[in-house]
């Protein structure tokens, strides 16, 4: 952060803000009102259990872990899976994704939900997101649709739902398979049916900084028998055997995996998902409650838009992971998202930083990288045409992380606290013109390629 000159004096006394040397807004020591996940004796007592029975590498115990969540999320079946990038790229293999198939993914998101397309011979395509719902804009997707489009990945980004309506309309037109990532979102609801429910499959991270926080960790839901066979066949080869198999094409390679992974779950992970399963609901909906209040009294603040849902519709944020606010720099005389967060930082509200996941069409990953050596960039190996997406392509999704920024993710309802948090935004958005004359804008890289740091943060 580049040294701003200190203010006139005179400026000092009529201006209150922290970054000047006003007291700041935050007072309140936050004690664990970010602590997350929530672990208790329970959790330590399960995982002991499994270190204590040697049962680290069994099944057994994620195999109920997976029956209780599958029940949770009322659906047929559910497969535990090591990690959240995992359980996309069996999701993929399971709904038929293979060489040539294009997938069409947001560009605002973890690398995790679209390279995987990359292992099994297929191609990404990123349409733009909204910059309301900073999901996948369904008045844009259809254009990206071409006869080699197997299947849409949908991001119900920072616990926000997809519109889902609209996405599966298209996909139905199309007859385009959809696969719903739920990491962010785990427990979310839209229009009152639960997010995971209305795609082919989900995918599911459930590692330490997610909303649901297991370990290392992640799952594949689906109400297909093939979908979720294919992706035991592919990564589970232990499980993959003549009694568990009834998809006729798969039983003659019974016993070795597909796909060439294993990806099976830790038990230490299961049994403290099976803990947390049992507690998720109620500590989410108090993470609901206490962002919720933050948001109501930021209401009308100029600058400042809720990156919320309507719950009176039967939608909900799920977990609320990584939690953003819209930026509105146009009602702050121009002030950069940098400089806002800089003064909010000063007011103690230490985890505010600008931005939210950097667009990935433009990463040389997806652009240039040659990862398998076949001679030309791995995106158009198996392609029929140059889809790469230059900058310019997709400008909602290039200049969405000057238009967010971090607020704090509450994991209890504590008005008083977070009334001092909400009073930070609130002061820095109402002295926002004392802040122009320091204001080096927006560097060129804000944001991030994963929002771990930022949840950590947090
Ligand atoms: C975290 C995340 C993943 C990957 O999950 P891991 O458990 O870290 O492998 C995939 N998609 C999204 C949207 C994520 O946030």
């Amino acid at each position: 952060m580049k040294p701003t000159l200190p203010p006139p004096a005179t400026k000092t006394a009529a201006v209150p803000l922290a970054l000047f040397g006003g007291p700041p807004a935050v007072t309140r020591l936050p004690d664990d009102l970010f602590t997350w996940p929530i672990v208790t004796a329970e959790d330590e007592e399960a995982v002991l259990g499994v270190l204590r029975r040697r049962e680290m590498s069994g099944t057994a115990i994620t195999m109920q872990f997976e029956q209780e969540f599958a029940a949770w999320m009322g659906v047929k079946h559910a497969l535990g899976v090591n990690n959240g990038t995992a359980s996309i790229l069996g999701s993929l293999y399971g709904v038929g994704v293979g060489v040539g198939d294009e997938i069409i993914c947001t560009p605002t998101t973890i690398w995790a939900s679209a390279i995987p397309a990359f292992t099994l011979g297929a191609t990404v395509v990123f349409a733009d997101i909204d910059p309301d719902t900073l999901c996948l804009d369904a008045a844009r997707l259809e254009r990206h649709v071409t006869p080699r489009t197997k299947a849409i990945v949908v991001v119900h980004y920072l616990g926000h739902p997809a519109d889902m309506d609209a996405i599966m309309a298209i996909a139905r037109r199309h007859r385009i398979r959809v696969v719903e990532d739920m990491s962010h979102a785990q427990g979310g609801r839209y229009q009152g049916r639960k997010l995971g429910t209305f795609g082919d499959v989900a995918g599911y991270s459930l590692m330490t900084a997610k909303a649901f926080a297991i370990g290392e960790g992640g799952m594949i839901t689906t109400n297909d028998r093939e979908i979720y066979e294919r992706a035991l066949a592919f990564g589970h080869y232990e499980r993959y055997n003549a009694g568990a198999i009834q998809t006729e094409y798969l039983k003659a390679c019974a016993e070795v995996p597909l796909g060439g992974f294993k990806h099976r779950m830790h038990q230490m992970s299961s049994a403290m998902g099976r803990v947390q399963l049992r507690h998720y609901d109620a500590r989410a909906a108090e993470i609901r409650r206490a962002m919720n209040h933050f948001w109501d009294l930021l209401e009308g603040v100029p600058g400042l838009r809720a990156h919320r849902v309507d719950e009176r519709t039967g939608s909900t944020m799920g977990g609320w992971y990584a939690p953003r606010g819209l930026y509105r720099r146009e009602e702050l005389g121009g002030l950069s998202v940098s400089r806002f967060c800089e003064a909010v930082r000063a007011e103690g509200v230490t985890m505010v930083y600008p931005g939210c996941n950097k667009p990935l069409h433009v990463h040389p990953a997806f652009n240039d990288a040659d990862i398998y050596g076949h001679g030309k960039p791995t995106r158009l190996v198996n392609a029929d045409r140059d889809l790469r997406q230059p900058p310019g392509s997709l400008p909602v999704a290039e200049r969405i992380c000057r238009e967010t920024y971090m607020i704090p993710w509450f994991k209890h309802h504590r008005p008083a606290e977070i009334a001092e948090y909400a009073a930070a935004f609130r002061k820095v958005a109402q002295h926002a013109a004392a802040l122009l004359p320091g204001d080096t804008g927006d560097a060129p890289d804000v944001g991030g390629w994963s929002l771990l740091k930022a949840a950590r943060a947090g």
